[in-house]
């Protein structure tokens, strides 16, 4: 059998060593060789991993081929990966879901943070040579070693804030030592990965290196030929206590208007841990540990966590069979149909798109250009994506395209005859969609003679930036078609979602009830503005009377028409000053008016001065979480899982809640079932609870 080093090298042309000898240790996650210049080269390769991450096994056999460099003395230490792509990708998120307890973190945390210290006690110099993603544990590791080399194609950051977290290997310590504090406390709250120049200019990075200079650039910084970048005298003032207190409280400042505290509390346990102990480095790594258990033991990193979970669900429904979709037709340019091709195209699929009228497309070609430019800063790529995105008025894109999605207006008589000359000229292999947002995918196929060929690709508004994409079946649709077009939204880094061609689908269905009791309470007299204020303090990215313009008034009030007509459950009544709006023409924002005015695209709203009323904050809420149970228990979707993803990333719902079933159940399924029949009794029967509650939750 080959050694496993010569199998790395089978794959990759990454240098580890010129003339080495691999030291056999028995290890599964790293390899160790000596060179002729008596330079350790340490290669992490965790096994049966396509990144390596900071996990258990990994830290423990570090621990191991540290005794062995105590024991060797060589003259120097290089860390890097044998993964083609990457570095290290961070933690193992995985093993962060079993932890629970704050002192179940802190033995995890002693034990790594052990073996981190004597990688950074070690007496010899050490380099961590980077190339691509360097992110969490992977960088806290590489700022253990005394130098950082970087490949240009490296990205550096520290990503634990998006899962309600901080550094916590070390990483809070090393790398306001190293450079401006105020530079690095700004990465660490955004979380935000940064380019190796960038982190070259900061000081994070000693050098940049091609690939044919590691060994001579690593040669030079074991010979101490390397001078590495101190942050100087202005970053030392920086840490003084006043100064801390200064930086730290102008960044907790700029993090309020971003984030609440009490939603996400990770970005301002950083601040106060560096506030309170940033003055040296021994300090904060006595500190961080227990910071970081008390967050990832609390819910909204729980939550995060979760959510992160509820992603790769989803995606992993796109994964079961080949997209196979090189070619997308879209027909109708309008809002929807012109945003899908664009993004396609940019996606690096060919895209031609159809409408009545050539000039019909061009504002969809407008809107094409300007994303383009916002997505590329390379003036060859942008052309590209340009040249993949057709304007085809004459429909010749019918024939030939892998993937038709229609996106005309929402009419039924229309569609059908749309799909109905479809099925004369497509290919016989090709899979039709529509972008309905509610009409039922039986109808529309009714008259074709092979409806097990279409299926709902429900997109959501703004393309660009909703990820969520419904996949909505029905009866007669072949199951492999269904699975190709999750994969094709997988493919276009959309997440999709099962749904079966229920009224509304899943997210509209349970979105509405929430947009109508916003408007309710308005008509009640209670400012839009408290109503928006009740649904942010609650988590919500927007409040729903400020959601409901940017939807457009005219549809909010088509899918709640829509909804009313084909289900039992009853709804809440429509405002009649509602219907005289849409009559008036005050749709929202794409009309400048709707429930406020707009200015450059943005509400005018006046402050709230009032706290939430936390009854107010049921009324919107709790609908959403009962039509999520009827939706379950009806089948619309068969995975609370996938139900509660859909609801986070089709509308913002509070991530940090970890979404609407979850929510119940952590506030406690029985008593947000009798808070319904409270709110049913005080307001009406659209509160009461669904039957399935029952079936939803019971074992939970
Ligand atoms: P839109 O009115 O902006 O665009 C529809 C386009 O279809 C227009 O450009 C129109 O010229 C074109 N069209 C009409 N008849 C045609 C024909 N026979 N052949 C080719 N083109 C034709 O509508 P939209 O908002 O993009 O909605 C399109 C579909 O997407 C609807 O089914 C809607 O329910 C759904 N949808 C809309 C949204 C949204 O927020 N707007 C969100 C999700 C889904």
């Amino acid at each position: 059998m080959k050694p496993a080093m010569d199998r790395i090298l089978d794959y990759t042309p990454l240098e580890t060593g010129r003339d080495a000898t691999a030291l056999d240790l028995s290890l599964q996650h790293w390899q160790a060789r000596l060179d002729d210049d008596h330079v350790l080269w340490l290669i992490i390769d965790q096994k049966d991993a396509t990144a390596n991450t900071v996990c258990e096994p990994v830290i423990e056999e570090l621990a191991a081929l540290l005794g062995e460099i105590e024991r060797r003395q060589p003259k120097a230490v290089v860390v890097r990966s044998g993964k083609p792509d990457s570095f290290m990708v961070g933690a193992d998120i995985e093993a962060f879901r079993e932890l629970t307890e704050v002192d179940q973190v802190l033995e995890m945390l002693e034990r790594a943070h052990d073996v981190v210290n004597r990688l950074a006690g070690l007496d010899c110099p050490t380099v961590a040579m980077l190339h691509g993603h360097c992110l969490g544990g992977g960088l806290e590791l590489a700022l253990a070693c005394d130098y950082r080399l970087a490949r240009s194609d490296t990205s550096l950051g520290f990503p634990e804030v998006q899962l309600g977290l901080h550094p916590g290997l070390g990483g809070t310590a090393r790398l306001p030592q190293l450079i401006r504090p105020d530079q690095a406390l700004q990465m660490m709250l955004t979380g935000k990965p940064m380019p190796a120049g960038r982190a070259r200019a900061l000081g994070l990075v000693d050098a940049l290196v091609e690939e044919r200079h590691v060994a001579a650039a690593v040669a030079a910084a074991a010979a101490g030929r390397l001078t590495s970048r101190a942050s100087g005298s202005a970053a030392a003032a920086m840490r003084l206590a006043p100064a801390r207190r200064f930086v730290a409280g102008r960044a907790r400042k700029e993090t309020g208007k971003r984030v609440s505290e009490e939603h996400y509390p990770a970005p301002f346990r950083l601040l106060d841990l560096w506030e309170a102990h940033g003055h040296g480095r021994e300090a904060m790594l006595e500190h961080e540990p227990r910071s970081f258990a008390e967050l990832l033991t609390g819910d909204t990193a729980r939550n995060l966590i979760r959510v992160y979970f509820l992603r790769e669900g989803l995606r992993a429904q796109g994964k079961r069979e080949a997209a196979e979709i090189n070619h997308v037709h879209v027909i109708g340019a309008g809002t929807m149909g012109g945003d899908i091709a664009a993004w396609c195209a940019h996606q690096g699929l060919l895209a031609t798109l159809e409408d009545r009228e050539a000039k019909l497309i061009a504002p969809a070609m407008k809107r094409a250009a300007a994303l383009f430019e916002h997505k590329y800063s390379d003036a060859r790529e942008r052309r590209a994506a340009a040249d993949r995105l057709i304007p085809d008025p004459a429909g010749a894109g019918r024939a030939r395209a892998d993937l038709i999605i229609e996106a005309v207006p929402e009419k039924l008589e229309l569609k059908q005859r749309i799909f109905t000359e479809l099925e004369a000229v497509a290919r016989e292999d090709a899979i039709l969609a529509s972008n309905t947002s509610g009409i039922l995918l039986e109808d529309i196929g009714s008259a074709l003679d092979r409806p097990e060929r279409l299926a709902g690709v429900h997109f959501f508004n703004p393309v660009a930036r909703m990820q969520l994409v419904e996949v909505v079946g029905h009866d007669r649709l072949d199951e492999t078609v269904r699975q190709r077009l999750c994969a094709f939204a997988t493919a276009i880094d959309r997440l999709p979602v099962r749904v079966s061609s229920a009224p509304g689908f899943l997210v509209n269905r349970i979105l509405t009830p929430y947009l109508l009791e916003a408007l309710l309470l308005v008509d009640e007299g209670v400012a839009a503005e408290r109503v928006d204020a009740a649904a942010e303090a609650f988590g919500m990215p927007i409040g729903p009377v400020e959601l409901a313009d940017q939807i457009g008034l005219d549809i909010a009030l088509d899918v709640a028409d829509g909804l009313r007509d084909k289900l039992d459950t009853p709804m809440p009544d429509i405002p009649d000053w509602l219907r005289r709006k849409v009559d008036d023409g005050d749709l929202g924002v794409k009309t400048g008016k709707g429930l406020y005015q707009y200015k450059d695209g943005k509400a005018d709203k006046s402050s709230v001065d009032e706290a939430p009323d936390p009854e107010h904050i049921d009324r919107l809420v709790l609908p959403m979480v009962n039509t999520a149970v009827e939706c379950l228990g009806a089948g619309v979707v068969d995975d609370p899982d996938a139900l509660d993803g859909a609801l986070i990333f089709g509308t913002g719902f509070a991530p940090f809640r970890g979404g609407p079933l979850h929510y119940a159940r952590q506030r406690g399924a029985d008593e947000v079932r009798q808070r319904l029949r409270e709110l049913a009794a005080a307001h009406g029967d659209r509160f009461r609870p669904s039957e399935a509650w029952e079936q939803v939750f019971s074992g939970s």
